[in-house]
């Protein structure tokens, strides 16, 4: 038996992990500037709160879901996104009691699960990075959540990407729309694919946000909803431009974008990317937008939220064709060679003094010859070695050697202090 890993998921291995670590500590330091601070909920939920928040319609619960049965009969899904959960804790906890901040910002980081194709830049298992601002109308605080993301995308020194806006408008917006929408498609239903012809009769909306090209042809005449938003709609998309304007942040407006979650409404957005990554295909590397309905779809009380979810395989991916400078992981400071068995312990209790002092530190486990122990320290790009025997054990001193240049010093080896010193000038 050969055993593989499931289709459409990776192993981030050794390597790789510290590029993760590295965007996930930008994240962390750039949304704390925001005052988000980090919320962990589970990788599973109760059917339910995605079938409730998502929409029962939505590709992805009706065809991406991983749902499943526990022992105890309850009907689970691994989540396929962020923000149902995010909203079900905040409901839950009653994290919009006086007692917390508000808005309540959170971000959050982790796996997701959705069963699609799996293509480049698409899998089974994917990851996202995502923030939420919950309890805030305040367009200043979509204008807030597309530049922190920009922010973000920046610090990683990504700077060709397109930011696109729409707005979805409120509930009346989006009666006026879905029958303008109704009128439109309806006399062309034939020439819908299957799964649009389904949608006209759901969620006529969705159809804008088919992948089949012949989907795509109908709707590119289909009417705008940016001339069926009410006024306060309007007005909402208004300032949200301007102050993009004002801060100096470039954007199209795509009237037929739409989101794939029912959620959504007023200002959604995306920011999209062409690149190698992609065969230069355009893709989507961060979504969000305003969800003013979900808080109350899940219990809670009529608050409104905003935020976006950022995948970070597609990430990685721009990130390695932009070629930047990522940290690797390092190697040690410090490699003790030991230069017979009846060393051993010795070499291992300073070991552990050296790492207890804040040190990398390394040694031998495999019984080499002390030509080995110097070949493998090379291999790891340890900065240092210390060579340990019968005789530096008798007269306490030993010669520290500077890999870079050959370089020996004498230390002292009751002496940790000295050794430290040594090693910290390099
Ligand atoms: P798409 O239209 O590409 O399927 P989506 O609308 O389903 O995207 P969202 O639900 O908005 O995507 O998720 C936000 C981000 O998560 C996407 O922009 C993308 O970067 C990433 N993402 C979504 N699905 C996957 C997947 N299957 N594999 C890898 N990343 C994904
Ligand atoms: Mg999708």
């Amino acid at each position: 038996m050969r055993y593989q890993k499931p289709k459409g998921t990776l192993d981030i291995l050794p390597g790789e992990s510290q590029k993760w670590q590295y965007v996930e500590n930008v994240a962390q330091q750039i949304f704390s500037k925001y005052q988000y601070q980090e919320i962990r909920t589970p990788i599973f939920e109760q059917y339910e709160v995605f079938a409730r928040s998502s929409g029962d319609t939505s590709d992805i619960v009706s065809k991406e879901m991983y749902d499943f049965e526990d022992k105890g009969g309850r009907r689970l899904a691994l989540r396929p996104e962020g923000t149902a959960g995010v909203v079900r804790s905040y409901v839950e906890n009653k994290l919009f009691g006086p007692e917390h901040n508000n808005p309540y910002k959170v971000w959050y980081h982790g796996p997701m699960f959705r069963y699609e194709r799996p293509q480049s830049g698409r899998q089974r298992q994917f990851h996202q990075i995502g923030v939420e601002a919950l309890g805030s109308d305040a367009p200043e605080m979509d204008v807030e959540t597309i530049s922190m993301a920009l922010n973000f995308l920046n610090e990683l020194g990504l700077k060709d990407y397109k930011v696109v806006l729409n707005t979805l408008g409120d509930v009346q917006t989006r009666k006026n729309y879905h029958q303008a929408l109704l009128d439109y498609l309806t006399p062309l239903k034939e020439q819908l694919s299957a799964d649009s012809q389904i949608r006209l009769m759901k969620n006529p909306l969705r159809i804008l946000d088919s992948k089949e090209a012949q989907d795509q042809k109908l709707v590119a005449d289909a009417p705008s909803i940016l001339d069926y938003l009410t006024d306060a709609a309007k007005k909402h998309f208004q300032v949200v431009t301007n102050l993009l304007d004002q801060i100096g942040v470039a954007y199209e407006i795509d009237a037929n974008m739409v989101r794939g979650l029912d959620y959504y409404n007023h200002t959604i957005f995306e920011i999209m990317v062409t690149s190698p990554a992609f065969d230069n295909r355009e893709m989507t590397v961060i979504a969000g937008g305003r969800y003013n309905g979900l808080v109350a779809q899940l219990g809670g009380p009529d608050i409104s939220g905003v935020g976006f979810g950022l995948g970070l395989e597609r990430l990685m991916l721009l990130l390695e064709q932009a070629n930047n400078n990522l940290p690797e992981f390092l190697g040690p400071d410090i490699y003790l060679v030991d230069v017979n068995d009846a060393d051993s312990a010795a070499v291992s209790k300073l070991l552990t003094q050296l790492r207890q002092a804040g040190i990398s530190a390394e040694r031998d486990y495999l019984h080499k010859k002390v030509k080995g122990q110097f070949k493998q320290a090379n291999r790891l790009h340890a900065k240092f070695t210390l060579t340990i025997g019968d005789e530096e054990l008798a007269t306490k001193k030993a010669q520290l050697k500077r890999m870079a240049d050959g370089s020996e010093f004498t230390v002292d080896l009751t002496d940790l202090s000295g050794i430290l010193q040594q090693i910290k000038k390099g």
